[in-house]
């Protein structure tokens, strides 16, 4: 009997976003049309499933990625490609919360989750305009510069180079108005997102994988050698599952949809930039994300497009029309920008957590699932694509950075819609008042 059963459409194609017109090409990822059998079966052909690949390949284990689409279809091929180092809470509570020993491990983990994102870029020659030029973290009042202070101080104590900024320094690094200061975290830096998944998925052929697109996952069912994964046109047979769908996750697996809350982040990008903006608009190359609780993050891209990006509508959307929180972001920051010509809109899923951490969860034996980075990816859903096959391949659950937990569906997720357009009229009216005051 099927364990989960989804109904996803095969080989959506790709939002006509910014990424999916100036991407490197992709390799050929052909459906999945036979029964195969191998190690590992990985569900979703993004940054989490196409890292799993790659690292468990490379560690000669006979790895299948199932993808509906293609890879990058998803998040990770729409994101602000942002590497951002870190996670959502600060190390001082995530070690009070899981202790010394743990806690330190996750902080150790995820601040060095970038130089995973840029040692692969460089072992595999990925051509993704990667740019490690830091991550700047801006704050749009007194509420923010007080988390960044304490961030700058926390992560100096463990030795990271983030240093912070005064209003004066941010204003400089980004050409934005309003700042009040901000921090300067040079381990992050920014790549163009869907270069970088093809280029992990061509990385993981080239090591031994199989990568199929336009394969949903369609059913589940327990075999006598560990699990069988059904498409429409094959199957494969495995030790191990993976399941690394984030905020795409259908019902193929029970309950993992309704572990995370997925929101839409909508991007727009303006035309190339004349040579005078790019002298005053981010002159050093920076990503930069403010402390709102709806936050606006912006970056250029290798042809000085200005890129805006904030929380969208609950649906996706191609309509500049909905995209006026994000034009109105730009022309708030950036009065410079007098007339912005706008030249792609796109939108995609955030996957959202209760304890604002990314989950590793191990649901069944031989079965196991990352997801729920909180707009924090690039890097993190990278790693945990290195962590999910280090673990298949047996490493010991104390030896992993994050908890290994089983899947706990967040209460109350049918009525998510009405709930996340309340939380985010009630936090913009915050952001309002706390910059109104500034
Ligand atoms: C607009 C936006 C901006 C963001 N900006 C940043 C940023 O600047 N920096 C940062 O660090 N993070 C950012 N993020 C978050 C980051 O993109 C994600 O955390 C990351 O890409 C998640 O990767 P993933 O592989 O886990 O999931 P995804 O990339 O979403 O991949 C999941 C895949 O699973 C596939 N799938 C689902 N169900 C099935 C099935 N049944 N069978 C087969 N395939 C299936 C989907 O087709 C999809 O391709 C952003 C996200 C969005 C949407």
């Amino acid at each position: 009997m099927a364990l989960g059963t989804a109904t996803r459409a095969t080989a959506a194609s790709l939002p006509n976003s910014l990424w999916a017109a100036t991407a490197a090409p992709g390799p050929e990822t052909p459906p999945l049309t036979a029964e195969v059998a191998a190690d590992l079966c990985i569900v979703g052909g993004g940054f989490t499933g196409l890292s799993a690949a790659l690292h468990a390949a490379q560690a000669g284990a006979r790895a299948v990625v199932l993808e509906a689409a293609e890879p990058g279809w998803g998040a990770s091929g729409r994101n602000g490609g942002q590497v951002i180092p870190g996670l959502k809470l600060e190390p001082d509570e995530i070690e009070a919360r899981f202790g010394p020993e743990l806690g330190g491990r996750m902080i150790a983990a995820a601040g060095a989750a970038p130089d995973l994102v840029f040692e692969l870029i460089e072992r595999h020659g990925i051509d993704c305009a990667a740019r490690r030029t830091g991550w700047i973290q801006a704050a749009h009042a007194a509420s923010g510069l007080r988390l960044v202070e304490d961030r700058v101080a926390q992560w100096s104590r463990r030795g990271a180079a983030v240093e912070p900024l005064d209003r004066a320094a941010v204003a400089e690094l980004t050409g934005a108005a309003g700042y009040v200061g901000g921090l300067l975290d040079r381990r992050g830096g920014n790549i163009q997102p869907l270069s970088y998944a093809r280029g992990l998925a061509r990385a993981a052929l080239d090591a031994g994988a199989a990568v199929h697109g336009g394969s949903p996952a369609i059913a589940v069912v327990k075999s006598t050698k560990g699990w069988r994964v059904v498409t429409p046109e094959g199957a494969v047979e495995s030790e191990q599952l993976l399941l690394c769908t984030n905020g795409y996750s259908d019902r193929l697996w029970p309950g993992l949809a309704r572990s995370v809350l997925p929101l839409q982040s909508y991007q727009a990008a303006t035309r190339p930039l004349s040579d005078n903006l790019r002298r005053s608009i981010l002159p050093g190359g920076q990503a930069c994300s403010d402390t709102r609780r709806l936050l606006a993050y912006f970056r250029l891209d290798a042809e000085g497009r200005l890129v805006v990006g904030g929380r969208g509508r609950a649906e996706e959307s191609d309509d500049p029309a909905d995209y006026r929180h994000v034009t109105e972001s730009l022309a708030r920051l950036f009065p410079q920008v007098a007339a912005p010509e706008w030249q792609y809109f796109w939108g995609g899923r955030v996957a959202l957590t209760a304890d604002h951490l990314p989950h590793l969860h191990e649901p069944a034996p031989g079965v196991l699932a990352g997801l729920g980075y909180n707009g924090r990816g690039v890097a993190m859903a990278t790693l945990m694509g290195k962590l999910l096959a280090e673990r298949a391949a047996g490493a010991p659950v104390g030896d992993l950075p994050f908890p290994v937990t089983g899947i706990r569906p967040l209460p109350l997720h049918g009525l998510r819609r009405p709930m996340i357009a309340f939380t985010v009229a009630w936090k913009r009216m915050l952001d309002g008042w706390e910059t109104w005051q500034r």
